[in-house]
């Protein structure tokens, strides 16, 4: 099967196109808590303040994007389609404030430059590696709002561009650092465009649900994705990767580095950091449905058993990620059900594996292993 056949034909508009789907940060507002509570226990109400409005912000973006597509402007396309514009809010909430860069001219802000970057790098990943152009296989301009409010803790993709915050100084640096959360932020804008599209009534996509396994599974094609992108962009083999997603969000402490999440080793991104604590990240699926029995897991800690599967099929294959395991995932995006299971989707990476590499390969032994390891039942 060819890349460019399992494209889902979809509405240019992505006003349509995103309809149903709210942001997701890169972080989890959990970890938002912990930060906000240490500076209401230092009396720095001004700053736990900007951190508490953060988590109540997403309905709030959502009606701020209604107000700004009434009057967008419609972008003029390159030839080969690339259109990258970084703007900064100024940190304030308004979104596209003031155009910064829209072109090789390096910027004398870092914050922009990396945005800038960010962009370019998932473009020309998704470009080269998988046919697939731009977020929605649509030429579709990638635009980042940089410095967005005060103390932000977070990026998220809002639907049609990305924005960053510039965390708080203490625990967060500013979220344009790692390439990988503009990868797994895109990431997310490519899930919303390629999967849920067999079992949607009309044949448009409808993504994939942010709750329960499906939840988990959403999270974890975005980290799939993020990594994929970071690993091209510095040249890196599955084996020469750190497979860290965010190494460089969290602020070293005392001489201590932290990342946000681990691929290869889910639930160690951070360990006994002083405020934070440890990852909270599960890889074990009878892990997953020991928690799952008492409170809702958030996406961001099931994510693990599909990064973890990725990780391991990756590494067992040698070369680069996207070259196999990538690829299995990528064309098994458009079988993904809004409601998939962990389950489901390993029954869908290896019937993948099987059409692309053929019964009885090495690729798809090391799927069907990978997801034993994460005790999926197959
Ligand atoms: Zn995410």
């Amino acid at each position: 099967m060819s890349l460019s056949s399992v494209a889902p034909s979809v509405s240019t508009d992505t006003t349509v196109a995103y309809h149903h789907q709210p942001s997701h940060g890169i972080i989890p507002a959990e970890l938002i808590d912990k930060v906000k509570n240490y500076y209401e226990h230092k009396g720095h109400t001004h700053i736990a303040d900007d951190l508490s409005r953060q988590t109540h912000q997403q309905g709030h973006t959502r009606a701020q994007r209604t107000i700004r597509q009434a009057s967008r402007d419609v972008p003029s396309l390159l030839p080969d389609g690339q259109t990258v514009k970084v703007y900064s809010a100024r940190n304030t909430e308004r979104l596209r404030l003031k155009l910064m860069r829209s072109s090789s001219t390096v910027s004398s802000d870092k914050s922009v430059n990396e945005a800038y970057d960010g962009s370019k790098a998932t473009y020309d990943f998704l470009k080269k590696r998988y046919n697939w152009r731009s977020v929605d296989n649509h030429k579709m301009p990638l635009y980042s709002t940089v410095h967005y409010d005060r103390n932000y803790c977070n990026a998220f993709w809002d639907g049609d561009e990305m924005v960053y915050g510039d965390g708080d100084g203490k625990f967060f640096n500013r979220f344009t650092k790692s390439i990988d959360v503009a990868g797994h932020e895109m990431g997310h804008g490519v899930t919303q465009e390629r999967c849920g599209i067999a079992v949607s009534r009309d044949g448009k996509p409808t993504g994939v649900d942010y709750e329960k396994e499906a939840g988990g599974i959403n999270e974890g094609l975005s980290d799939i994705l993020g990594i994929q992108i970071k690993q091209n962009a510095l040249g890196l083999t599955s084996a020469q990767s750190d497979w860290l997603i965010g190494s460089e969000i969290i602020a070293e402490y005392k001489g201590k580095k932290y990342a946000l999440r681990s691929m290869a080793n889910p639930g160690t991104g951070f360990v006994d950091h002083p405020y934070l604590g440890t990852d909270s990240q599960v890889w074990r699926y009878s892990d997953y449905l020991t928690r799952a029995q008492t409170d809702e897991v958030d996406p961001h800690d099931s994510s693990g058993i599909v990064n973890k599967a990725f990780w391991h099929a990756s590494m067992k294959l040698g070369g680069n990620s996207w070259e196999k395991a990538g690829r299995v995932y990528f064309e098994t995006m458009p079988l993904i059900k809004f409601d998939e299971t962990f389950g489901g989707i390993a029954d869908k990476t290896i019937a993948t594996a099987q059409k692309l590499f053929g019964q009885g390969s090495a690729e798809e032994a090391a799927i069907i292993e990978s997801w034993k390891i994460v005790e999926v039942k197959l």
